[in-house]
């Protein structure tokens, strides 16, 4: 079993709601979250019971929508707005949403992305995190504006995906696999990724437009390939202070790069029966989701920890490790008949009681 790793990073349950069908089925229901706590019930008539941060659950899709969808910022100024302030204090982050397909990430991570600057209710982490990002800036700028240091800052974001390995651009709309190199001062890195320079809002919206649309494009050749791919959105945020002191120039730059990881649905952990392409890409998750935990249970522990047994967590090297802080949720769906994949995404994610 895969060891549970919240020990060191921040984690949090997202109950999806029944859709209205799942509704009309009126099912027992099988999972039960009350704060940080989560009792599950397997259809073997056994209990679960698990600890996070803290739990999120909406009663139905109909009550989501009559609420504006209200725990799509709820979740953001939970998970990843106590991350704004730390990107801009220079430290890397890394925000991962893990479960099955089906269970809520996409929605969790990206929701509605909004336009011309605006957010929609249904907007989710990655826009509300830019919106904040942005007004952080300004703000900044304004107050270095009245002191004697004078402070510049570029922003960068880039949009790629990982399939059985591979790498794809998603802000480009030609070009094939990329490799990974690893610079010795800077790391890992993807050769001839697309790096953006935004300046607001709505010009990350655009890109996210972009890059989804090429997402669609990829996943329906490649029959549903989204579910099997990790999404990594990355802002780097590079700050430059500077300062005359004693008539000479003093500088001091600040980088910090925030991951957005929507991982590849979970539910491949256990099934390596298929065969073919489904079988290599099975492989190819198992691989890095395991890798992942040994990585950040090894950060945990002090140990060494394997980042080049994935690509994903190779190319995460300096945003897992270090000082750098991470969070995790986990999506769960509320259906009888996806109980054995809740409870694998427990288990990986949240303490045992
Ligand atoms: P995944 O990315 O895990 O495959 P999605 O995010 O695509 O799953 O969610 C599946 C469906 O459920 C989508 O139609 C999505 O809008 C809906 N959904 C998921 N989570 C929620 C939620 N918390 N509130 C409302 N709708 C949700």
């Amino acid at each position: 079993m895969q060891p549970s790793f919240n020990s060191c990073i921040k984690v949090a349950v997202r109950l999806r709601p029944k859709s209205t069908k799942e509704e009309a089925e009126k099912e027992e229901p099988v999972i039960v979250v009350d704060g940080s706590n989560i009792q599950l019930l397997t259809s073997i008539g056994e209990t679960h019971f698990f600890t996070c941060d803290q739990c999120f659950s909406s009663d139905s899709i109909s009550a989501v929508a009559q609420n504006k969808h209200q725990q799509q910022r709820e979740v953001y100024e939970y998970f990843a707005k106590p991350l704004l302030s730390q990107a801009f204090q220079g430290f890397n982050t890394c925000l991962f949403a893990y479960g099955q397909t089906g269970s809520g990430k996409s929605y969790s991570m990206m929701g509605k992305i909004g336009s011309k600057s605006e957010l929609a209710d249904a907007s989710g982490i990655i826009p509300r995190f830019c919106q904040d990002f942005f007004i952080h800036v300004e703000d900044l700028v304004k107050n270095y504006a009245e002191t004697s240091v004078s402070l510049s800052i570029e922003i960068q974001i880039s949009y790629f995906e990982i399939y059985k390995e591979q790498i794809q651009d998603l802000l480009c709309s030609t070009g094939g696999n990329l490799s990974v190199r690893e610079h010795p001062k800077n790391g890992p890195y993807v050769v001839n990724l697309t790096k953006c320079l935004v300046t607001s809002l709505e010009e990350v919206q655009r890109w996210l437009a972009v890059g989804n649309r090429k997402r669609v494009v990829a996943s329906t050749s490649q029959n549903k390939r989204s579910s099997r791919s990790h999404v990594i959105f990355t802002i780097v945020l590079s700050q430059r202070f500077q300062e005359i002191i004693d008539g000479r120039p003093h500088v001091v730059d600040k980088h910090s790069r925030i991951n957005f990881i929507d991982l590849a649905g979970s539910e491949r952990l256990a099934s390596t029966s298929s065969t073919g392409v489904r079988r290599e890409e099975s492989l190819a998750i198992n691989l890095s989701l395991f890798t992942l935990g040994k990585v950040i249970t090894a950060l945990a522990e002090k140990n060494f920890a394997p980042y080049r047994e994935s690509v994903l967590t190779w190319l995460l090297k300096e945003s897992l490790g270090g000082n750098s802080k991470t969070a995790m949720l986990a999506t769960v769906s509320p259906r009888a008949a996806h109980v054995e994949s809740t409870l694998s995404t427990l288990r990986y994610s949240c303490l045992v009681q």
